[in-house]
């Protein structure tokens, strides 16, 4: 029989959030009562104005071959939502519509890896970031671990560059930097950006800026994106998605705000040779999303933020997890060192999933966090309640042999 996968590493699958998903399942089926605060996806539907839009563009017979690029009239409308909220100036070509975040790193990736280079990845990152990078053949990607210092009294901007320094490598080629972070909610400030930006300039290196999360801000948190930071735009790419602001997950629509060198690279062979673009109705419903009513991301914004009250205050008594206060984004990730006590984080897992919480371990965004677990808010505000109230209770119970 002739071998039928190719024999790359990157082609081997492993997903931690698959054993944890499949594991509850299992407890599912059993008749046990699982409350997910492992899965990172919006429970809201799509509001319906942006629903409706995409059943009349498809109609109006926005059905055929898109441009590779994006629909220019989406693509207008986000250069002025990228001057107006991102502080960003662009022309609609320097932009390029993709599926969805994901594909928007994979042509970043793409766009910028040789063989050889290596991406300096702040962490703790989102899960697929390997992945991505390992598509990018020959090239490698180093974890280097941030956003945790970057809490109240941890590394101010000056000292965040100097570590930079230090920790950039001769064939460092460029940094993936995500503000509002999954997994941590750190939303990284002007200072702390300024102070990336200075170092990427200084050693002329490429940013790859994911705002998945650019609506998603807790207690006055504002968020700020690098390449507005003079000097930034020329060597950013800055990532976006539908998926979370808007609920969107299977709409598939995100874009990348490029310099004007990326023009012949992204749209015309990447985006072609990958997708082909995206379904012109899925476009045009996200040009409503962009200018229709904001109250529906506002409203979605508001309850995360009553869940995420929720959970810190049911876990505020309990000493055997610790969760730094999140200003961004969807999750908690909280510090389990003592819960876990001499165990590995997995086994601490496979026991809250007995009580029936289930967690993503902090191993899934880089192998320096086995003190950790993220905690995901995507769920109804009872059951975030639930959970915090069922870890809470379980680990004041007296220790375990
Ligand atoms: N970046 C980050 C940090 C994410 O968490 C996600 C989704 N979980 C994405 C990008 C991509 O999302 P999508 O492909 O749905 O746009």
């Amino acid at each position: 029989m002739p071998k039928l996968i190719a024999d790359r590493p990157v082609l081997s699958m492993t997903s931690d959030l698959g054993r944890v998903m499949a594991a509850a399942k299992a407890r599912e089926l059993a008749g046990e009562r699982v409350l997910h605060l492992e899965r990172g996806e919006p429970d809201f539907d799509t509001p319906p104005h942006i629903v409706e839009a995409l059943a009349k563009a498809a109609r109006d017979g926005a059905t055929h071959y898109p441009d590779q690029r994006g629909e220019i009239t989406l693509r207008e409308v986000l250069v002025a939502k990228l001057a107006r909220e991102n502080g960003i100036t662009a022309h609609p070509d320097d932009l390029v519509v993709t599926a969805g975040g994901t594909h928007g790193l994979f042509l970043a990736m793409q766009a910028l890896l040789s063989a050889g280079d290596e991406l300096l990845v702040l962490s703790p990152h989102w899960m697929a970031i390997p992945k991505l990078v390992g598509f990018a053949a020959g090239a490698s990607m180093r974890s280097w671990p941030v956003y945790l210092e970057l809490g109240p009294g941890g590394w101010s901007p000056a000292e965040l560059a100097d570590r930079l320094r230090a920790e950039l490598g001769p064939n460092t080629r460029g940094l993936y930097v995500n503000t509002p972070n999954n997994p941590t909610g750190v939303v990284l400030g002007r200072a702390h950006l300024e102070a990336i930006a200075a170092v990427a300039r200084e050693r002329d290196l490429w940013v790859i800026s994911d705002e998945a999360y650019e609506h998603l801000l807790f207690d006055g948190a504002k968020h700020v994106s690098i390449a507005s930071v003079p000097g930034m735009a020329e060597r950013t790419l800055s990532v976006y998605t539908f998926s979370k602001s808007y609920a969107m997950t299977g709409w598939r629509v995100g874009y990348v705000c490029a310099p004007p060198a990326m023009r012949p690279v992204l749209g015309p062979l990447l985006a072609f040779y990958t997708t082909h673009g995206v379904f012109p109705a899925s476009q045009l419903a996200a040009r409503a999303a962009v200018t229709g009513p904001q109250d529906c991301v506002e409203s979605m914004r508001a309850a995360y933020d009553e869940r995420r009250r929720l959970l810190l205050d049911g876990l505020n008594d309990c000493a055997a997890i610790r969760t730094p206060v999140p200003l961004g984004a969807f999750y908690a990730f909280a510090n389990i060192r003592e819960a876990r006590g001499e165990r590995d984080v997995w086994a601490l897992i496979d026991e809250w999933l007995s009580i029936g919480v289930a967690a993503l371990p902090g191993t899934a965004f880089g192998p320096a966090f086995g003190d950790w677990v993220r905690l995901a808010m995507c769920t109804r505000r009872e059951d975030v309640a639930e959970g915090a109230k069922r870890l809470a209770a379980h680990h004041a119970a007296p220790a375990r042999a």
